[in-house]
């Protein structure tokens, strides 16, 4: 094989995020997929699907370059996270008690695509607006039949990962039976740069931070509740559909943000817990391609930026003989992203099934357990510092 070209297969975050910081690394790099870029933002009008990005993923922007492009007015930062249980569980995080400004930012994922796009036209970034179909050694075939040479095939084709299947890597699926419902809403009272979640034992609200608008303060909503409950909600009539989150938002939240009016579209995501073994020889996977987590902690794109950027180091450090798909490179790579996977993934499912059980002594003690923790301060503080991300940054700090 002559090639060192590397293709990367999706062009959602993670994909783009892949292929920048391979044309930073000066890495004969490709893109495959979809080209669409984001539409112009408008003012007071904002993209359905909201991240909440950490610190580490902040920090992996500003290294590709990117996270200054952003348009600030766009941006809001997170200070504090109110979290409530079925029962009086109650903590509340504050980043000052870990000697933080902020523990997240809650960005438009058209806004991060937008500035992605950019650096990729920055940096020359070559660009198929095709689709990966199948895999053969050293080489990928796309839908329209184009033959295109590759030492490497980066995998960030989203969940349903056609290179996944192609590569025959295996994993495991399970369907938690929910929906992530999303909408954005005006708020009667200020959301005070805070993120607030509610458990319950069957769904799990969360309330993030937004630019205020016009129309008032706003907040984006991410309701994780059964499949039949979201689908009986999105069968609806628009009007009823508005009037029925309205009411069930303010009895979920006791009006703590007043009354909840829905400003923009509804729509659901099914919710999985997926992992997978992320490589094969020549191929290797990054993002929802490679493991999906519940939207409880909002982790999931956290950890597939978490992914590109240790698949950078590690080819960055290769030796200049090595090819980037050297299957010694790629199983380092499995190794280094198998604990923050597996930590996220234990964290997420343990959480959503602490709150799903009926069982009365359970529902005493997860309440309890909070009431405890929100009197800790050493532990709310690794909470604040697990929540923005920081965990290998502050364990570092530790050794010292
Ligand atoms: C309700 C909900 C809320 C969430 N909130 C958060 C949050 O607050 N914070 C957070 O970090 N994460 C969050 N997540 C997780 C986050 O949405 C995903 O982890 C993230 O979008 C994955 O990005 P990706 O680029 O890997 O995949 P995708 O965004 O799915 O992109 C995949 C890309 O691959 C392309 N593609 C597909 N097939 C092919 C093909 N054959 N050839 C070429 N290209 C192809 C697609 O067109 C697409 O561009 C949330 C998830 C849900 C469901």
């Amino acid at each position: 094989m002559s090639t060192n070209q590397i293709i990367v297969c999706g062009t959602g975050i993670v994909g783009l995020a892949a292929a920048l910081g391979l044309a930073r690394q000066q890495e004969k790099v490709l893109l495959l997929g979809p080209r669409k870029p984001p539409e112009p933002a408008q003012a007071d009008v904002y993209f359905p699907r909201v991240y909440a990005l950490s610190s580490e993923s902040k920090q992996f922007l500003e290294r590709l370059g990117v996270w200054d492009l952003l348009d600030f007015s766009r941006v809001t930062p997170v200070e504090s996270m109110q979290v409530y249980g079925d029962a009086s569980g109650y903590v509340d995080l504050r980043a000052w008690q870990a000697v933080q400004p902020e523990m997240a930012w809650i960005i438009e994922s058209s806004e991060i695509e937008r500035v992605l796009h950019q650096g990729v036209k920055m940096f020359g970034v070559s660009w198929h607006d095709d689709r990966f179909q199948s895999l053969t050694a050293h080489s990928v075939k796309t839908e329209s039949g184009r033959q295109l040479e590759a030492a490497l095939v980066i995998g960030a084709d989203g969940a349903d990962s056609p290179v996944r299947a192609a590569a025959g890597i295996s994993g495991t699926s399970k369907p938690y039976g929910q929906m992530g419902v999303v909408t954005h809403l005006t708020a009667e009272r200020p959301h005070g740069h805070a993120a607030v979640q509610w458990f319950t034992s069957d769904s799990v609200l969360a309330l993030l931070p937004m630019p205020d608008t016009a129309d008032g303060p706003q907040v984006s909503m991410v309701w994780s509740m059964s499949n039949d409950r979201a689908q009986a909600l999105l069968a609806l009539p628009q009007a009823e559909r508005q009037a029925r989150l309205e009411l069930d938002l303010l009895a979920a939240t006791e009006g703590a943000l007043g009354r909840l009016t829905v400003r923009s579209g509804v729509f659901a995501f099914p919710l999985f817990l997926e992992r997978s073994s992320m490589v094969a020889p020549g191929v290797a996977l990054a993002g929802d391609a490679a493991h999906r987590v519940h939207p409880l902690a909002g982790q999931g794109l956290n950890l597939g930026l978490g992914d590109v950027a240790q698949l950078l180091g590690i080819l960055k450090a290769r030796p200049q003989w090595c090819s980037p798909g050297q299957i010694s490179l790629l199983r380092r790579y499995r190794r280094v992203r198998a604990e923050p996977v597996m930590a996220m993934s234990l964290v997420t499912d343990g959480l959503f099934r602490l709150f799903a059980s009926h069982s009365a002594p359970m529902v005493v003690v997860r309440n309890l357990g909070m009431r405890l923790v929100d009197r800790m301060p050493f532990i709310k503080r690794q909470l604040i510092v697990g929540a923005s991300g920081e965990r290998s940054r502050e364990r570092g700090r530790d050794l010292k």
